[in-house]
């Protein structure tokens, strides 16, 4: 099986024109989504694995609504974690049948409007989420598609982020299952159409995510095969990563298709799933790479022998590349200055809020910077501005552009859109 190409996190000299464009006729500072990589990705996605997954696209990594117009002709199924991304894929022309409905802690208000809404599938996370859907559910006088999250007891090394093995508010613990589901099976309102496994994320590993996929394998087999059931769908949390960081290495797509594609046709071989449709989960994967955060120095300072660009957007818009998301030292985001030139110093770049955490750029490599020139932080396209705290000094949000080809497109959001 040959790679196919994937997007690289260098931006190309076209890339580079359309970000110095969305600078220049919609201002600073700005998220610029480019739909030919995204186009690229999911393509990649689909003709790696020759078919065998279909596609699931986690909108929490970024619900931007006319990205997720965009997605909408290009993968098939919107994952949700709250009933605001329900609403945003409603209004961005997804139907509530393609949706599943993932997250720990469901109000009773989200069930309710989300099962009245006719949402594809409820991903069930505890006993007591499924009894209250169940009830909901009959108060509706519907029969609600569930799928039943597990937590894995192990995941192997390798991934950023993870969530097996250990005491977790997600899904129902794989040594807890075969007392929980027959419970499960039996409440009257709820039909259970498969299970969902997404325990560990951003892996650069080939072996790691195989290894870890082929125990979601096992835990499947396991279930189905205890509880006599024929899934309809089995849902892979991907667990693929991007490369944020200097010394990343992008992902081997191809090594990662040719190292599970035996384990899953062998499990398709099966006659209990020869019609299961086996769907992998993702957001970054798909639309990380695919971003750039455009932030413009507004002032040059000297410090103490440091040199400090100071930009008009930081942390209050990109908290995951000031290194405060789940981080514990900082590392810069791979970066680059619009227009290029040589790198001649190292200079620290900060945000525009009144605290040392607002951090987009700690010594890095840049060409000759002065007041007005814009740096374009890399792989910000899943986990931006949607995990940022955007009220934070009360600045204003910052522009969201999509190019669809050359085109670009102003889809800036609101505070309070949802
Ligand atoms: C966040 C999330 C994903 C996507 O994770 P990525 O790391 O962005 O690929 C998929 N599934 C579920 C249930 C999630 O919570």
């Amino acid at each position: 099986m040959t790679a196919p190409e994937a997007t690289g996190p260098e931006a190309t000299e076209a890339d580079d024109a359309l970000l110095a464009r969305a600078a220049e006729d919609f201002g600073t500072p700005a998220y610029v989504f480019l739909g030919d990589h995204i186009d690229a990705r999911a393509t990649a996605l689909k003709e790696a694995f020759g078919g065998r997954f279909s596609l699931s696209y986690a909108a929490k990594s970024n619900p931007n609504p006319g990205l997720l117009a965009f997605l909408e002709a290009r993968v098939e199924n919107l994952d949700i974690s709250s009933i605001g991304e329900m609403r945003l894929g409603l209004k961005a022309g997804w139907t509530p049948e393609r949706m599943s409905f993932t997250g720990p802690a469901k109000r009773d208000a989200e069930l309710d409007e989300a099962i009245a809404g006719n949402v594809g599938e409820l991903i069930v996370e505890s006993l007591d989420e499924a009894r209250r859907a169940d009830r909901i559910a009959r108060a509706h006088d519907r029969r609600q598609r569930i799928m039943v999250r597990i937590g894995p007891d192990t995941v192997p090394k390798g991934f950023g982020d993870h969530m097996a093995g250990r005491p977790s508010p997600f899904g129902i613990d794989y040594e807890q299952i075969h007392e929980v589901l027959p419970q499960i099976l039996a409440l009257e309102n709820l039909e259970l159409v498969g299970l969902h496994i997404y325990s560990g994320t951003q892996s650069l590993k080939p072996e790691a995510i195989c290894e870890n996929w082929r125990n979601f394998i096992k835990i499947f087999r396991d279930v189905n095969v205890t509880h006599e059931l024929s899934p309809e769908r089995l849902v892979f949390g991907s667990g693929l990563g991007v490369p944020y960081f200097e010394r990343d290495v992008p992902l081997d797509l191809g090594e990662v298709a040719a190292g599970i594609a035996p384990d899953l046709d062998a499990l398709r071989a099966d006659a209990r799933f020869a019609r299961t449709e086996l769907v992998l989960e993702l957001g970054r994967y798909l639309v990380g790479e695919a971003g750039y955060y455009l932030t413009r120095v507004t002032t040059v300072k000297h410090s103490r022998g440091a040199t400090y660009g100071l930009c008009d957007g930081g942390m209050n818009h990109h908290l995951p590349a000031s290194g405060n998301f789940g981080m514990v030292i900082h590392r810069n985001y791979k970066m680059h200055k619009l227009g290029g030139g040589e790198p001649v110093a190292k200079v620290n770049l900060s945000g525009p809020l009144c605290t040392p955490l607002d951090k987009i750029g700690v010594n890095v490599m840049l060409p000759e910077i002065a007041a007005g020139d814009v740096i374009a932080v890399h792989c910000s396209g899943a986990y931006g501005m949607t995990a940022s705290p955007l009220m934070f000094i009360s600045h204003p949000l910052p522009k969201e552009i999509l190019a669809t080809g050359s085109q670009l497109r102003d889809v800036s959001r609101k505070l309070g859109d949802l």
